[in-house]
Parts: C-alpha cells; sequence; structure tokens
C-alpha cells in the first residue's frame, strides 16, 4: 500500500500500550479456493453474497472459525452431498471473527463451505465501500490489512493463502474490474444486470483480493506481451497517458531486475474517486486516489510526474514483495513495504537520470532518521495484533527505514550479490510466505557476507546509531590514515540515554586523491583505517547508503567544509546537513554552528538540498529567533537564495532539465514565504493573477509554488478565487494545489472560512486530515485549527477515522511547541481515542517536548548569531 502522499511526508508513528486481544485463527482449518459471487446493488448501498470455501481440515472438528465484520450471514453448510450439514453462526464483534459449530464434526481431510450473506457497501472506504464521484457512484474494495471480512467471510490473514474465483453481477451498464481477466460477460439474471466472471487468481491472501464496479474506461497498452490498462472514471480517462507509459517502462525493467518474469498475465490500474490510502497493491488490479496516478500530459509538473512514477513502481514492486511472497504475518510488513519503497527508486533512476533519484533516496532515509531518534520509535519488526496496531504499523519505520536498511546492505554486499540473494528468496518462496530470518538467510548465502549477525541488529532492535568519527591521523610514512569510530543510540532526547549495539557496515569517502573503504563497525568503539595516503577529513557515509547518523569531531568538520560543495555528491550533501540539525536537536551542537554549515551550501544547485536547508530555516524562523530578530533572519535566507534566484531566473528555459526547474520551484517557496522577499511575493501574486483570465495557466513547475506564496500574503479576493479554481479544476492536481494553499493565509477570517470547508463535501474523508494538517503548518493559523478541530470533532471523526486520517492528524500537532497546547492535545485524546494513532500520538508528545527544549536553550543561540553575522 502507498500512504497518500502529504501523510508518507509525515508519517510518524511505537510500542502502543493498545489493549490487544489474542486475534489469531486457529489453523485446524485452512482454506484452498475461495468461489465468491456478489450481486451489487449500487442504487441501495448493499450487496449479496453467496461464497463457497474449500477447506482441509487437519483433524476432525465441530468447529470452524473464520473473520467476519459487518456481514449478515443468511444460511451456511458445511459438507458436500449427503454429508451437507446446517451450521450455527456466533459472531463475535470484539474479534471479529465467526465460529460456524456443526451437530455432527466434520472429518479431517477436504470439505466445503457453503455461505449465503448479506452486507452493506459502506462509506469508511474499506471493505467493499461506495466511492462518490460528481454523477454517480461506484463500489470499490479495500482489504488490506484486515478489511477482507467486511466483504466475504473468510481465513483473514496473510499466511492463509488460496486461490479466489470471483463473479459479479451488476447493472446492464457498468463495467467490473478484479484480479483476474473477465473470462465470461452474460446478460442477467435480470433484464437489467448483466454477469462477468473472472478468472482464478494464483494463491494469495486475502487482502489482496480486488474488485471495482461502474462505468470505468481505460487505456490500454502491452509491455513484453503483458496487457496493461490506466483506468479512471470516464470523464477522466484521457488523464492516465503519463501513468500508461510508465507503466509500461516500470514492468519491463522488472522483467529485467527479477528471476521471476510479472507473474499475473495482465496489469489493470484503477483509480477511484474516493481512496483512503495513495494506492493499494492488489494481485494485478491495482487501486488509486486519482491524483497520484491521473495528470494532463501538458501541465504536469516535474513533481507530479515523478508521483505517478513513483507510485506505481511501488505498487508494481508489490506484486513480487507482497503479492507474490508475503510476509507470514503484520509483524513483518516492512518485508512488503520496505521492499516496494527501496525498489520503486530502480526504474525511476533508469529512465530519469536527471530526476536525481540517488537524492530521493537520501531524503527517504532522513525522514526514517527523524522517526527513529525519538524514545517512542518502534523495530523495524514488532508484534502487532489488534486491527488498529496492524494499521498503524504502515510508518516510516516499514517503508523508509525498512528501503534504508535494504540500501545500506546492498551496497555493502554489491548490487548484484544482493539481486542474486533477492531472486533466490523470491523463488523459494513464491505463493507462499517468508519471514526476515528467511531473507537475511538468503542475503547472507548470495554473498558470503554475516547478514544474520548485522540485520537483526537493525530490524529487531528500535532506534538509529549514531556515529562518532575522532582522533584521524596519518601513519608515519603518510600513506594511511586511521580514524576511530565510536558507536551508541542516537536518540533527540539526549538527558536520557537507552542502550543499543549494532552491527553497522560503514563504507568512507575521502578527498578526490584517496579511496572510499567498507568497514563492519562492530565493537562500541574501533580504531579503523579509512583511506589511503594521508587525508585531512574522511566522509563517513559514503554515498548516504548507510542508516545512522554521523557526528565529525569539530576540526574535521572545519577541515571539510571547503570541500562540501565540490567533492561531495547532492545525497551526501543532504546527509551532512541533516546530521547536523539532527545535532543541535539533540541539544549536541548549537543552532549556531548550523546556520554557519549553512552558510558552505550557498552555491547548492540540488533541489532536494537546497528543500531541506529551506524547511530547517522556516524552523529556526518560526520557533528559534527571537521576534525582534526575525528581520535579520529572513534577510540571511534572502542572502543565501536569491543569488540562485537571479542566476535561475522566473522563467524555465525550454532547455532546463528537471532538476533545475524543481530547484527554481524550491528557491521560490523559501524567498516568497521565509525570505519575505517583495519582489518576489509580487511576481507570485501578478503570475496567479495572469493565470486566472481565460485560458491562460502558470507555468507547470512553479504552479505550486506561486500559488502558494500567493496564498500566504492574499487577500480575500485571492481565497475566493482559490475556492472557484478548486471547484471547476478538470485535473486533480490543480484541484488539490487550490486547496492546499487556503491554508496559507494570513488573515483571521480567510483562515476560518478555509477551516469551515473541511466540514462540507468539497472536501472528502480521503482527503480531510491532510488538508487539516496545511494549517496546522501554518505559525497564524495552528492554534485556530486546533480549537476548530476540537470544537467540530464529531462532525470530523468519520471524515479523519479513515486509513491515514487518524495519524496525520495527530502527528500534525507536532507542530506545537508550548506546554499548555502539549497537555490539551494529551487530555483531548485521553478523552476522544484514536486507537490507530496510539503510538504516533507518543511520538507527537515527544516532537513537542523536544521543541520546547529547543527553544529555551536556542532562542538566544539565534540571536546572538544573528547579531554578530549580519
Ligand atoms: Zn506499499
Amino acid at each position: 500500500m502507498m500512504r497518500s502522499l502529504l501523510a508518507a511526508l509525515a508519517a510518524i508513528v511505537v510500542l502502543s500500550p493498545v489493549p490487544s486481544i489474542a486475534q489469531r485463527l486457529p489453523t485446524i482449518v485452512v482454506p484452498d479456493h475461495y468461489d465468491l459471487a456478489f450481486r451489487v446493488d449500487l442504487r441501495h448501498n448493499r450487496f449479496e453474497g453467496t461464497e463457497t470455501i474449500r477447506v482441509h481440515a487437519s483433524q476432525s472438528t465441530s468447529k470452524v472459525v473464520l473473520n467476519a465484520l459487518e456481514i449478515e450471514f443468511q444460511q451456511v453448510t458445511i459438507g458436500t452431498g449427503a454429508a451437507a450439514q446446517p451450521a450455527r453462526v456466533t459472531l463475535d464483534e470484539a474479534t471479529q471473527t465467526a465460529t460456524l459449530s456443526m451437530p455432527k464434526p466434520i472429518d479431517r481431510g477436504q470439505t466445503e463451505i457453503h455461505i449465503r450473506y448479506s452486507g452493506v457497501l459502506n462509506d469508511q472506504l474499506r471493505g467493499f465501500y461506495v466511492s462518490k464521484g460528481r454523477t454517480r457512484s461506484y463500489a470499490v474494495t479495500q482489504c488490506e490489512s484486515t478489511a477482507a471480512r467486511r466483504a466475504f467471510p473468510c481465513f483473514d490473514e496473510p499466511s492463509f493463502k488460496a486461490t479466489f474465483a470471483v463473479t459479479l453481477t451488476i447493472d446492464r451498464g457498468d463495467t467490473a474490474i478484479s484480479n483476474g481477466k473477465v473470462l465470461s460477460d452474460a446478460p442477467g439474471p435480470l433484464p437489467t444486470q448483466h454477469t462477468l466472471k473472472f478468472a482464478t487468481t494464483p494463491r494469495m491472501s486475502t487482502y489482496l483480493v480486488a474488485m471495482v464496479v461502474g462505468d470505468f474506461q481505460c487505456l490500454d497498452a502491452t509491455a513484453d506481451s503483458v496487457p496493461i490498462r490506466i483506468c479512471a472514471t470516464a470523464d477522466k480517462k484521457h488523464l492516465g497517458r503519463i501513468a500508461l507509459e510508465s507503466a509500461q517502462q516500470i514492468l519491463r525493467f522488472y522483467n529485467r531486475y527479477f528471476a521471476i518474469k510479472y507473474p499475473f498475465g495482465k496489469l489493470d490500474v484503477v483509480a477511484v474517486p474516493d481512496f483512503a490510502a495513495g494506492a493499494m497493491e492488489n494481485t494485478a488490479a491495482i487501486f488509486y486516489r486519482e491524483a497520484d496516478l491521473l495528470a494532463d500530459s501538458k501541465s504536469a509538473s516535474v513533481d507530479t510526474r515523478k508521483t505517478i512514477a513513483s507510485v506505481l513502481a511501488h505498487e508494481m514492486a508489490h506484486q513480487w514483495f507482497g503479492d507474490l511472497v508475503t510476509m507470514a504475518w503484520w509483524d513483518d510488513i516492512w518485508l512488503n513495504e520496505g521492499f516496494a519503497t527501496w525498489m520503486a527508486n530502480k526504474p525511476l533512476a533508469a529512465a530519469h537520470a536527471d530526476w536525481n533519484v540517488a537524492v530521493d533516496e537520501s531524503a527517504e532515509t532522513q525522514r526514517a532518521l527523524g522517526v527513529d531518534s525519538l524514545k517512542s520509535t518502534r523495530p523495524i519488526h514488532a508484534d502487532v495484533s489488534a486491527p488498529a496496531e496492524i494499521d498503524e504499523a504502515f510508518d516510516a519505520i516499514a517503508y523508509e527505514k525498512g528501503a534504508a536498511v535494504l540500501r545500506m546492505i546492498e551496497h555493502y554486499v554489491g548490487a548484484d550479490a544482493f539481486r542474486d540473494g533477492i531472486n533466490a528468496y523470491l523463488e523459494a518462496h513464491a505463493y507462499q510466505n517468508a519471514t526476515s530470518e528467511d531473507f537475511w538467510k538468503a542475503i547472507a548465502s548470495s554473498s558470503g557476507k554475516p547478514l544474520e549477525r548485522i540485520l537483526p541488529t537493525f530490524v529487531n532492535q528500535p532506534g538509529v546509531p549514531l556515529i562518532e568519527v575522532s582522533d584521524l591521523a596519518c601513519d608515519a610514512g603518510r600513506s594511511q590514515t586511521r580514524a576511530t569510530f565510536a558507536q551508541s543510540r542516537f536518540l533527540l532526547d539526549s538527558r536520557d540515554p537507552a542502550p543499543g549495539r549494532w552491527q553497522i557496515p560503514v563504507c568512507v569517502a575521502g578527498p578526490r586523491d584517496s579511496s572510499a573503504s567498507c568497514h563492519l563497525l562492530t565493537e562500541p568503539r574501533q580504531t579503523v583505517t579509512v583511506a589511503s595516503g594521508c587525508a585531512s577529513w574522511i566522509f563517513a557515509n559514503a554515498g548516504a547508503r548507510g542508516y545512522y547518523r554521523t557526528a565529525y569531531a569539530p576540526a574535521m568538520l572545519r577541515a571539510m567544509a571547503p570541500h562540501i560543495e565540490g567533492e561531495l555528491a547532492a545525497a551526501e550533501r543532504l546527509s551532512l546537513v541533516d546530521d547536523e540539525w539532527a545535532l543541535v536537536r539533540a541539544g549536541r551542537h548549537s543552532v549556531a554552528d548550523y546556520l554557519t554549515l549553512v552558510t558552505a551550501y550557498r552555491s547548492e544547485h540540488a533541489s532536494l538540498v537546497l528543500q531541506d536547508i529551506a524547511d530547517r530555516l522556516a524552523y529556526i524562523h518560526d520557533y528559534l529567533t527571537p521576534p525582534d530578530q526575525s528581520q535579520r533572519l529572513e534577510a540571511f535566507v534572502r542572502s543565501l537564495f536569491r543569488p540562485l534566484m537571479d542566476e535561475l531566473g522566473f522563467t524555465p528555459a525550454a532547455s532546463d532539465a528537471d532538476d533545475r526547474r524543481a530547484l527554481r520551484a524550491a528557491a521560490l517557496s523559501a524567498l516568497g514565504t521565509t525570505g519575505n522577499d517583495p519582489e518576489v511575493i509580487a511576481k507570485a501574486r501578478a503570475a496567479f493573477d495572469r493565470s486566472l483570465a481565460p485560458g491562460a495557466t502558470l507555468e507547470p513547475s512553479l504552479a505550486e509554488a506561486m500559488t502558494a506564496v500567493a496564498a500566504g500574503h492574499g487577500d480575500a479576493k485571492l481565497f475566493d478565487a482559490l475556492v472557484a479554481a478548486a471547484d471547476r479544476a478538470s485535473v486533480p492536481q490543480e484541484r488539490y494545489r487550490s486547496l492546499s494553499a487556503l491554508a496559507k493565509f494570513q488573515d483571521a477570517a480567510l483562515i476560518e472560512r478555509g477551516l469551515q470547508l473541511v466540514l462540507t463535501p468539497q472536501i472528502r474523508s480521503q482527503d480531510a486530515a491532510l488538508y487539516l494538517r496545511g494549517f496546522f503548518a501554518n505559525p497564524v493559523a495552528r492554534l485556530r485549527a486546533w480549537t476548530f478541530v476540537k470544537a467540530n470533532w464529531t462532525a470530523l471523526t468519520p471524515k479523519i477515522a479513515v486509513f491515514g486520517g487518524d495519524t496525520g492528524l495527530v502527528s500534525a500537532l507536532g507542530s506545537f511547541c508550548d506546554a499548555p497546547a502539549r497537555d490539551d492535545t494529551k487530555s483531548f485524546f485521553a478523552a476522544h481515542p484514536l486507537p490507530a494513532a496510539t503510538r504516533t500520538l507518543d511520538q507527537t508528545i515527544e516532537r513537542i517536548d523536544n521543541c520546547i527544549a529547543l527553544r529555551e536553550s536556542q532562542t538566544a543561540v539565534v540571536g546572538a548569531w544573528l547579531n554578530g553575522s549580519r
């Protein structure tokens, strides 16, 4: 699954005190095959189901326990022919199970369970649900993690793999898409209906079963003879072209990387109007929210193209990592999400050199390190049991940390040995399940490296190591340089140290004339030869591929500073400056150290590195700058970024590479917000006003930055124009750009109007938490937004309590930086618990506490630095 984009950017997450009932099914009776027939009634939001499950009993039993929720059982029989007998159904809502009890025990061996039932097409965006378009509604499934049981009674755990044969009876004017290809399509049984039979799936888990019903239309193509379709509601079909081309390239890439070629025959990708996650990797039938799949080829920005390719590459990687080989239980969800996140970067890097994917990877690692520096983090492999705990495990630890650890290991053992291990792992467990141990055994065997010792230290224990580099020294003959590495657990709150010892592959880069080398750090403190020749500095995270923070002795950092722009790669520059920021937040370095380091990035030309620095400067501006010094900080930001803006100009040249376009947008955004640059602000507003003329548009690569900057200094006229633009937008990106800008205003009345909008159908459930997050990011709107959320909690809850909404909202509250707001947040959620955001709440509180401590210790430091330097 791909979390929706904004949630992914801020996902935060832990070992929670949620009381969890043991919810695992017994294993006496297990399924082999499901025949599933549905009659879908979109007029009354209902469905009727007829189900036959072929099961195997390992011993004689008079009870079968399976999962079912919000299902109305009508008739259940067990057995075939003369042996068929009715079963009594006992429902247990707490464990989401149905127990079928028979008068006579069934024998060991094969038998069949027949169930007739009915259900409601719900509005909770999970199970079998109604999705509402502008003029009609659609029936859609979202079964991950534990919602297949809401669509049909089943053994709803990932290790109960079975085959599925789906039949759908639907309105005559509609079509349907499922995991298998359509085998037959016949009129009836009613004159207004037709019935589609889909091919039996390969063995797979219940959470991957997929059905969608409506008047969808598709663009189609093939890649390596596999038919690919990009489908959408009829009015949006033409917006699938970018995705169709991407999907072809990605499939061809994966078919060359993996020893097992795409195994599922066809691939359908469907955008639906209401979808809680970003996308879902249902076997051969990937479902999507519209904004992540559909865009206009002519007006799509680099970011939009990248998002479409990246989410597709993620979901398509799942066809191998997740669909073909599935984690045995949700405690190893990283085997799905970490692997898909890691893999997705490869086809993008192969097709788009100017996307600088290595910097995206470095940024991905930084997101994981951010969460993993909290006490309330969790290990990659963590026990989960209740559905809410399972949902909350789709976090930055499963996705970004999982991916970062894989990148580190791949770099350490070499890409070829790693790929051999991956292929051996996939071949050994195809159509079955696997565990973390299975994975590291496969890589250990393909590489000959001690992965069974290395990986458990990253997978089974929480947190991130800090490597302190010191005692850089040359030997007498100046032929070798040695350094001492010390490891400890890195925590933002360093008052309360926690134990931790890792086996860390550390790869070192240095001045151009020295050679890089990798070492396995196993001891708390180790002295190693790091370079040939006599180096005055080293960079202890070559390629930014390591999963650790690094701290250099001050003399080494001074020696490195003049070489940062010239000799470190962009991914390494990002890692260096973000590590420095983390050391500030942990109270090990001062903000003055950070600001001084940042001045070495004056000529930074990688957009994501610039963006990262701009975000930190915005944080320093909003939280750590004494009010009477804000103008000096703004001037510092202008002095950093204005020369770059002048070099780039406001208008892209046709020859500009994608990253240059993204760089221009990042510089414009930094200058127009934190830099408070009057010229940039005026230009943004003028460009926006011009774009309102009939037929006019904003330059695609600058549209988002221009709109946001204009809104940040905007009036009621601009607010109305944005609401109108959102309303008439025919492409999803335009709608979201306009809506998210509503959170940027400074005027109290406009902020209030923006907040009220979330209560209207204008803002769908899938977007509500993401929309509100914007207001929490705006210092002027933050407290107002919180007051609004509390006052309207009853009305908001159904819109927030969808997948990713609860964690998205709770993590947004981490933007507070004072004790009263922290205490209020705690007491509000004590009274109004969100079970799937329990750990997220702990992390939010920890972030607020960290900010309070930082504000106390660093505000005077920032003031003094600004006074001294400007
Ligand atoms: Zn995923």
